[in-house]
């Protein structure tokens, strides 16, 4: 459970955000003085991240209303006529979108999706945050359950080479579903919850590398790529993720921790824990780098005139612009064809059914509230640190590289966790579902 609210004695409201990457973010909410410095007259309570201004909660929620205004305003996001989508993840960008523009643009053709990409204990539990926050909005909502439509899952990808990219496959899937669904939707334009610091760490990423074409492409609206594709937009591009954090909390959004078990430390998450130390010293920098890289670097930058080449995938008829006609997806998806047992759990009835369990060993992972239940005979204890240290995990299991290994806890998720990590490791892992 990641989305916390504690109550404490002074009735101040205490919000705890984890963020992919074990990153908290902490949110007090206490009176910071006497008077709003806008208002003048409701109790301050939050404080902007980029001029130190005090802010009762209705100065600081309107401040943001018009943050996405502009933004969609200035570039022409959307009009009447758009039917928009937003995909939906659990996580606090996706829902503060989908809040601001159902608030901002009520008679707006609006609708969220879900992918729900089978991951382990993760995806049906952000399915139902998901389902919380469509109702608490009144907006309508389409689950795409990718082992039912596609039969594979990206868990399964742990048995393929891309087995420590799995968040890169991750990424190629989705973006080819949001292209796909949106036509099967009639979405004319999609809407994504990138922010200040995603667009900036990224720009900075991408500028170390010297991939400025990249660089070019990375703007608030992204006209379509390929004929009847969705346009994309980014209607929180002005907001720091720090307040869109204060957002979901003041509204009490219903977020899903974002701890979806392949979450992998990326350049660009590097990039923003640096972006925020330096932004510490001057509030200012964020709205200063975005103004170089939109106003002044990115006209700049002259792309080769080279006109882009179209074909058809082989495989699944999407739109792609790979030379060999087969698409990035259907390259990655057909690696899965090639493994034969992609299992990675038992259920309780399954396990008993085994017969010959001399190349078994058995882990216990169990939380420990549940130490007082009952216990798989012949289990050997897993200290829980040895996920957060790769070497000391593949240390310990190393003298049994050639066995089956059994992981179980009661909730299933350390248990999963564990699984996942040795199979990335090449060892053969297996979570034992309990519930
Ligand atoms: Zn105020
Ligand atoms: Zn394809």
């Amino acid at each position: 459970m990641v989305f916390r609210i504690f109550r404490c004695k002074e009735s101040a409201l205490n919000f705890q955000y984890l963020k992919c990457g074990a990153e908290t973010y902490q949110f007090e909410v206490k009176p910071l003085g006497k008077s709003c410095q806008l208002c003048k007259s409701a109790t301050p309570i939050v404080t902007l991240t980029t001029q130190s201004l005090k802010l009762c909660k209705g100065c600081f929620l309107r401040i943001q209303e018009r943050r996405v205004l502009e933004a969609v305003k200035k570039y022409k996001m959307f009009g009447d006529e758009d039917k928009v989508g937003i995909f939906l993840s659990g996580g606090k960008d996706s829902s503060v979108l989908a809040l601001l523009l159902k608030r901002l643009f009520p008679r707006l053709h609006l609708e969220g999706v879900y992918l729900n990409l089978g991951i382990g204990y993760y995806s049906n539990y952000v399915e139902e945050a998901v389902r919380r926050l469509c109702e608490k909005l009144q907006l309508p909502l389409t689950v795409y359950h990718l082992p039912v439509r596609d039969g594979f899952t990206i868990d399964d990808f742990v048995f393929t080479d891309f087995k420590d990219k799995v968040c890169s496959v991750c990424g190629t899937i989705k973006r080819y579903l949001f292209s796909r669904l949106a036509k099967e939707l009639g979405l004319t334009v999609i809407a994504t919850g990138h922010h200040l610091d995603d667009l900036l760490s990224t720009y900075l990423t991408l500028f170390f590398s010297g991939d400025f074409e990249s660089i070019k492409r990375l703007v608030p609206v992204n006209p379509p790529f390929f004929p009847g594709q969705a346009k994309k937009v980014k209607p929180l591009f002005f907001i720091p993720e720090r307040e869109i954090f204060y957002v979901a909390a003041l509204e009490e959004l219903p977020l899903e921790p974002c701890s979806c078990p392949h979450g992998e430390i990326t350049p660009s998450k590097r990039m923003k824990q640096w972006l925020e130390s330096l932004s510490q010293e001057n509030r200012a920098l964020k709205y200063q780098l975005l103004s170089v890289f939109l106003k002044k670097f990115i006209p700049m930058i002259k792309l080769d005139e080279v006109a882009e080449t179209f074909n058809t995938c082989l495989k699944c008829g999407e739109y792609t612009s790979s030379p060999n006609q087969i698409c990035g997806r259907c390259r990655r998806v057909a690696l899965l064809e090639r493994v034969s047992d992609r299992k990675l759990e038992f259920t309780m009835e399954e396990w008993d059914a085994i017969s010959d369990k001399n190349d078994w060993l058995i882990f216990d992972v169990r939380e420990k509230e549940d130490f007082l239940r009952e216990h798989l005979e012949g289990a050997q204890f897993v200290p829980h640190s040895l996920l957060d240290d790769e070497k000391a995990l593949y240390k310990f299991f190393k003298p049994y590289k050639n066995k089956r290994l059994l992981f179980y806890c009661y909730s299933g998720r350390l248990s999963y966790l564990f699984t996942l990590k040795l199979r990335k490791l090449s060892f053969k892992a297996y979570n034992l579902r309990i519930s």
